[in-house]
């Protein structure tokens, strides 16, 4: 967090993420939008596993840590991605937490690279390890205003490994909306020329793009 804002939380009291109100991190009426739940999207083989549906007030949480670095909003994704990792029957001792990889425009915009300060931060708290093994070729454009297909089309071969990756491989992301950049994870891994067990958990799970 910058000093600027841990100054002015000491000054302001905290106010809801998800509707600015004077409260805790989430007010109760917002917490409605910000339940915990079993989520499975099965994408081409992977499984994907998400937590929390994304309503207007997770869209305002991810955005709140992704490009505010709000450590409280942090600390939410963090709580929904451990929550997944602790009702799943891992053996968490051959894991390894594979964060997806930002683009270096969003890393120097953001002053971060997101996911993996996330991950590293999971990774402190339960021991399993990170494997930062994947990178982005750079040929991708946003994909906000893509639909599904364009997205897919988008994302083909735009990540690659820099690193070699082994065990059992945990895909981490903040949200699924086509599972069009975890599909292409998945592939850049098994491009290595053995099939590794790979799974994925995101924190938030969108409604499927048409
Ligand atoms: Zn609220």
């Amino acid at each position: 967090m910058h000093r600027v804002q841990e100054i002015s939380q000491l000054i302001f009291p905290t106010r809801c993420l998800g509707c600015n109100k004077l409260s805790p991190i989430i007010c109760p009426d917002c917490s409605t939008q910000w339940e915990k739940n079993k989520f499975i999207t099965r994408q081409s083989g992977l499984t994907v596993h998400s937590t929390i549906l994304y309503t207007p007030v997770a869209a305002k949480i991810i955005v709140a840590a992704k490009e505010n670095g709000s450590s409280s909003a942090d600390k939410l994704l963090m709580e929904a991605i451990m929550w997944q990792l602790q009702n799943l029957n891992f053996n968490l001792n051959n894991i390894r937490l594979v964060p997806i990889p930002s683009s270096k425009r969003s890393i120097r915009n953001r002053g971060r690279s997101f996911i993996i300060d996330i991950v590293q931060q999971i990774s402190q708290q339960t021991g399993i390890p990170v494997l930062d093994c994947l990178s982005l070729t750079g040929k991708t454009i946003d994909q906000s205003r893509l639909n599904r297909k364009q997205r897919l089309e988008n994302m083909k071969g735009a990540i690659s490994m820099k690193a070699v990756a082994r065990g059992e491989l945990l895909l981490i992301d903040d949200v699924i909306t086509t599972g069009a950049t975890l599909k292409e994870a998945a592939r850049a891994l098994n491009s290595q020329g053995f099939y590794a067990q790979i799974s994925a958990i995101t924190a938030c799970v969108a409604q499927p793009l048409r």
